[in-house]
């Protein structure tokens, strides 16, 4: 097969790490007989720097022509960096912004992984994290609170500021439909996550879900409110598999659930649209404090690179293999310095890629 994949590096550690990704995909590659077709797309700092924006027209059109995206992180220190002396539209952000809405990116998944061997950064009591977990918080991305028509008004020196939460059935099934179909992928179960016994959306959110759910007899559907979620994120975790729920609620829940795996630098993250194309970033920014010095640790960038495998060409297998050869190499001892531990091996972002390359 060949597969044609857009990259962006982006800013601070987003050229190490996607270089590391590349080189894991690259073993793939001369594993299972496929051959990777990559592009170049500028966005972010890297992307003012030459063009004075963050993201062109021409890049958004050779985004489109991808099957798929993968990318690093994007933006500088906000406190140093010039780029954030310019006005926010044309900031590192913006670019991120714009072609989600661009691509159509309605569905961001955020899987949140308890990895054994990296249990003792999980903040949680031992009873819990020994557990491990491993959930994905399928978060839609493109309406609710954040696209709702919003206003200050003052009356009568009252200052008064309302924001509008707005779902259509459209929006609620289509999102829905994703997450009972990746759910399928994984162990068959969805918590459909609302706050149905106050707001309405989320009454409708309920009925569609549950409407959507017929389809898929082999999947089991629970509901959760969302002040219950956030309890159980914490109490036990395990109980998990997709989450799938608004984009408000999502934001708040994907933090809280990456919080419980205790290492931000394993947290891959996926933006996806009604075909099959999909964004494939890691969850963390692009942590200008250690960028150059190739200490970053790859690994959800990696991670990024076996979900776009999986989901945007259903190629199972080999994200398996991806995902397999990450658990060896921590088996092994194997640590960047973001989750190192005693008696483990500290390596450098590169020999990381090295070893996870080495194991496919
Ligand atoms: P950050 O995630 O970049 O860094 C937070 C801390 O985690 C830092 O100490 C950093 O060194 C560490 N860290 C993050 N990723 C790591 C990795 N792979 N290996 C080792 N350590 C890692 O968050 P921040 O400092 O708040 O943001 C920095 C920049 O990134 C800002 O410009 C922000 O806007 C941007 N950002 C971009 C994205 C994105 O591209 N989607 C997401 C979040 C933040």
């Amino acid at each position: 097969m060949n597969l044609k994949i857009g990259c962006i590096s982006g800013d601070g550690i987003g050229p190490e790490i996607v270089k590391e990704a590349v080189k894991v995909l690259e073993q793939v590659a001369k594993k299972y007989g496929h051959t990777m077709e990559y592009t170049q797309i500028l966005m972010g700092g890297a992307s003012i720097d030459v063009h004075g924006v963050p993201l062109t027209e021409d890049a958004v059109k050779t985004a489109k022509e991808q099957e798929a995206v993968l990318m690093g992180s994007i933006g500088g220190d906000p406190n140093t960096s010039p780029w954030y002396q310019l006005e926010p539209s044309k900031r590192p952000e913006a670019g991120l912004l714009k072609i989600r809405k661009e691509l159509n990116l309605f569905a961001n998944l955020r899987p949140a992984v308890l990895y054994p061997q990296l249990a003792g950064a999980c903040p949680l009591k031992e009873e819990i994290s020994k557990k491990g977990f491993d959930m994905l918080i399928m978060r839609e991305l493109t309406g609710g609170l954040y696209f709702g028509e919003r206003k200050t008004t003052e009356e009568n020196g009252v200052v008064t500021a309302v924001d509008t939460l707005v779902y259509t059935e459209e929006e609620i099934r289509r999102i829905a439909i994703k997450g009972f179909e990746i759910a399928a992928k994984r162990k068959g179960k969805v918590t459909s996550v609302d706050k149905a016994n106050v707001l309405d959306s989320s009454r409708l959110w309920r009925k569609v879900v549950n409407e959507v759910a017929v389809n898929y007899p082999q999947v089991t559907l629970e509901h959760m409110l969302v002040d219950n979620c956030a309890m159980q994120l914490v109490k036990d975790p395990a109980q998990f598999d997709v989450i799938l729920t608004e984009n408000m609620f999502g934001d708040i829940l994907s933090d809280e659930a990456s919080m419980v795996t205790g290492s931000i630098g394993m947290l891959a993250s996926a933006s996806l649209n009604d075909s099959k194309f999909g964004l494939y970033e890691p969850s963390h920014g692009s942590a200008p404090d250690i960028a150059g010095k190739n200490i970053a640790n790859p690994i959800a960038t990696i991670l990024s690179a076996a979900m776009m495998l999986k989901y945007s060409f259903d190629l199972d297998q080999e994200a398996a293999a991806i995902e397999e050869a990450v658990s060896k190499v921590l088996d092994q001892g194997y640590r960047t310095g973001d989750i190192m531990s005693e008696g483990c091996t500290l390596v450098s972002c590169s020999e990381m890629g090295d070893r996870i390359a080495e194991e496919i």
